[in-house]
């Protein structure tokens, strides 16, 4: 792969000492706007405060739009079910169908959403996922901040913290030079915790041996025919589970040299437009999202594997024949990089417990669901029927970051746990509970990490959240 080659010795050059132009003064910067940014930027709007949100690309969503990640997991408990194989649904069957538990934030954005005609409510023909198109929530969220006067600065990348006379300070690299935000909190919404990480918080990265989820490049095929698809599965019910399979062709395709994959299967969602599905099947192991040569090696390697697995596709399995590529993420899609420690680290036990705390600020029930850091395989593991489990206000509170909250896949956890809070739903309750702390710890005048818990539940179960009975 001819991509620039990793240095291999350390040759560093003396930058010179500059000044940046102060774009604003606020009481919440939000840095990042995918889910879990814009979750906290309306729930701090909502509280009370002004809110800048800044973003290093041209428009907001996060994954969800800049990786097509799609559909928004479901947030339902699970009823259990047997498997169905040969559910030509398109829709997760083993998870979802109880009683949802997240709520807030995250529900007005997919109420505005479906107004909007970009989105289909949950429902059992959903598999209680909310199916979305992206073009449209691009716009939603803007109008979604417009709405709730929150100001946003795109096209800004965060590249460093000064500690400002008492304030917070967060340095953008611009196409206009440096700029510098200062506010008197910080809410980390960068899925990779680089402002905690900037501030000085502590971090964790991968398990035990360093390794993370694999990245994915997602993308969206048009021209698809459900009928000939469902008639196939039809005629080999062992070959597709609700949203993945195709094992036979798969391995065929493999053995003929036709296929070069890390996963033994192809996994694919309904997207809410007829004849269009959204494929999750690249797979790039051993890379972090937080090392430059890594995303541009990723970014290669899981474009070559889209053209794979169209041709596999529109060669192999009926209904593709006339399928195609529309388009694929802006960026690869990364799973898992920082892990920033906080107060409290959620672990694995917790989910597959239902664990409740005292502090809780938003509730989960998605599995764990780690894909294979090293190559094929995934584990799922589900949380008990009809459970849910809370996340606490400590895990947003980092170690060692005075004036920083995190929010959505950089919260504190183990890997284990990341696996099950990392997704839509709950990285937008983990957003908007940020949001909340952050306004009222200005309010209260301290420190984020010394607010009033009480005080954060009754605001956001003002706002809709839904913490079980705890306030
Ligand atoms: C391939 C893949 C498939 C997935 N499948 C699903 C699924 O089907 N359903 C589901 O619900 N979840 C799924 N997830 C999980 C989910 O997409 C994410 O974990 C979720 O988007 C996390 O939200 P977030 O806001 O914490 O982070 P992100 O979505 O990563 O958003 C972070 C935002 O911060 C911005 N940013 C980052 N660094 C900086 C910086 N230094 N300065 C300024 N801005 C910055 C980014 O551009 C981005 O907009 C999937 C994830 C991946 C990668």
């Amino acid at each position: 792969m001819p991509s620039l080659p990793r240095p291999t010795f350390s040759r560093e050059v003396s930058l010179p000492a500059r000044t940046g132009t102060v774009a604003a003064e606020t009481d919440v910067l939000v840095v990042g706007g995918g889910p879990a940014g814009l979750g906290a930027a309306l729930g701090a709007a909502q509280a009370g405060a002004h809110v800048v949100l800044a973003e290093r690309y041209g428009f907001l969503g996060g994954n969800a739009t800049v990786a097509l990640v799609m559909p928004w997991m479901s947030f339902h408990t699970r009823r259990p079910r047997p498997p169905r194989l040969g559910d030509t649904s398109l829709m997760p069957s083993d998870h979802g169908e109880g009683e949802p538990v997240v709520a807030g934030k995250h529900i007005e954005v997919i109420e505005r959403l479906i107004a909007d005609g970009g989105a289909r409510p949950p429902s059992p023909e959903t598999g209680y996922t909310v199916p979305f198109d992206p073009e449209v929530f691009k716009v939603t969220a803007l109008d979604l901040l417009d709405d709730a006067g929150v100001d946003y600065l795109m096209h800004a990348f965060a590249s460093g913290v000064v500690d400002d006379a008492g304030r917070i300070a967060v340095v953008f690299e611009t196409k206009s030079g440096p700029l510098v935000i200062r506010a008197e909190v910080v809410v980390d919404g960068t899925g990779d915790g680089d402002v905690a990480a900037a501030a000085g918080a502590d971090y964790e990265v991968g398990r035990d041996d360093g390794l993370v989820q694999p990245m994915t490049l997602m993308f969206r095929m048009a021209g698809f025919g459900h009928a000939e698809f469902a008639q196939y599965v039809s005629d080999n019910p062992d070959q597709w589970r609700s949203v993945h399979g195709l094992w036979d062709l798969v391995a065929k395709a493999t053995e003929a040299g036709e296929l070069d994959l890390p996963r033994e299967d192809i996994l694919f969602f309904a997207t809410p437009h007829e004849g269009e599905i959204a494929v999750n099947s690249t797979r790039v192991t051993n890379v972090l999202g937080i090392d430059t040569w890594d995303l541009t090696m990723a970014e290669a390697v899981s474009r070559h594997q889209v053209r794979q697995i169209e041709a596999f596709l529109r060669r192999y399995v009926p209904g593709f024949e006339r399928s195609y590529v529309v388009d694929t993420g802006t960026a690869i899609g990364v799973r898992e990089t920082r892990r920033v420690v906080g107060k409290y680290q959620l672990t694995g036990d917790d989910i597959l417990q239902a664990r409740k705390f005292d502090d809780v600020i938003a509730r989960g029930t998605y599995p764990v669901d780690i894909h294979n850091p090293e190559g094929k395989g995934t584990v799922l593991r589900s949380v008990p029927p009809d459970e849910a489990y809370d996340i606490p206000l400590r895990c947003l509170q980092p170690q060692g970051a005075d004036r920083v909250l995190t929010a959505g896949r950089c919260i504190s956890g183990t890997h284990e746990a990341h696996s099950s809070y990392r997704v839509t739903p709950t990285a937008m309750a983990t957003g908007q509970a940020a949001g909340v702390c952050a306004t009222l710890a200005l309010r209260q005048g301290v420190a984020p990490r010394s607010v009033d818990v009480r005080a954060v539940q009754h605001e956001l179960v003002r706002q809709g959240a839904n913490l079980r009975d705890v306030v």
